[in-house]
């Protein structure tokens, strides 16, 4: 399970602090040397390790918590605060145009789980009272149109496709006009993804962004890859500016590098969790319930 690794060191050094009826400066210092190395195995980035553990210290070492009743309780609290903070704070919301379609981009590299996502993300507004389109942008990968036709007639939901010899940029603009004469109202571009990051792949990006100029432009990541995931994020927002993040594969064994690391790196919030391959795995990223999550 996702987190399993952190889980457990972390309820272990809560575990002694939870016990004790009064903490020294001594015994938050070393949990917080604990906590650091915790996190540091699961793969956060370093400095978004320096900086929480230098904030939580500061509150954890304040005249509140050494008088309170339950020292080691108030240092959780913190912890869990911290964590939230780290992931963004409040849920980030989906962000609507003023006047419909509300355009969405769908940017990652390529088993990142996009095109799933985007199935995903469209059914998630229908079950909104929405009427959304999906658009088949990636005209390189074989069979990348046909898996999402293929998705959208499973959920009902139409499909834009062109086939793999007109340009991104001329489907995407299609598709567009598409969703104003039928009245849909949210209009969600699958792209291309590549194995690694190119220029090639970013100037077409920008190309479909400069075309239909997207309220939302969301990155889709697997969490599986930690640090990876974060540097392949904070590439994309240098070069599209990102508006969002969506973290897949959360059902796999994450160590949680990636959720406790994209937001700090990138300022870009997650604003979805994907966790499983099934078309209803998709929710709204909640930072404090991760953050729960994660404490055990
Ligand atoms: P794309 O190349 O980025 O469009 O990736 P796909 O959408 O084709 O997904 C790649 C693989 O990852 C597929 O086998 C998906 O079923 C799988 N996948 C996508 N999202 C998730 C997820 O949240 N959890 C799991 N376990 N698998 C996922």
């Amino acid at each position: 399970m996702a987190f399993e690794g952190l889980t457990s060191r972390l309820q272990n050094v809560f575990g002694k602090l939870r016990g004790k009826g009064k903490v020294s400066e001594d015994d938050v210092n070393e949990a917080m040397r604990e906590v650091r190395l915790a996190l540091l195995e699961a793969d956060v980035n370093f400095k978004v390790v320096k900086d929480f553990i230098n904030k939580v210290k500061e509150k954890a070492v304040g005249i509140e918590v050494m008088k309170s009743f339950t020292p080691g309780m108030a240092i959780i609290d913190i912890v869990n605060k911290e964590l939230t903070e780290l992931m963004g704070g409040e849920t980030a919301k989906l962000e609507k145009a003023n006047k419909p379609p509300t355009v969405i981009m769908m940017a990652g590299l390529q088993g990142a789980g996009k095109t799933t996502t985007s199935g995903k993300l469209a059914k998630l507004l229908q079950k909104q009272n929405h009427k959304p389109l999906l658009v088949a942008a990636d005209i390189y990968r074989p069979a990348a149109i046909k898996q999402l036709e293929v998705l959208g007639s499973q959920i009902n939901v139409p499909v834009f496709a062109l086939g793999d010899q007109v340009s991104p940029v001329e489907i995407a603009k299609q598709a567009l006009e598409h969703a104003r004469e039928n009245h849909l109202d949210y209009v969600i571009i699958d792209t291309a993804g590549r194995l690694h990051i190119d220029e090639a792949l970013m100037d077409e990006l920008k190309q479909v962004h400069a075309a239909v100029n997207p309220t939302e432009v969301l990155l889709v990541v697997d969490a599986m890859t930690g640090q990876d995931a974060v540097n392949v994020a904070d590439s994309f927002n240098q070069q599209l500016a990102l508006t969002g993040v969506v973290l897949t594969k959360l059902d796999g064994d994450t160590r949680g590098g990636a959720a406790l690391s994209v937001k700090a790196v990138t300022g870009c919030p997650i604003k979805f969790a994907a966790t499983g391959e099934k078309v209803d795995a998709l929710e709204p990223f909640h930072p404090e319930r991760m953050a729960s999550r994660i404490l055990g």
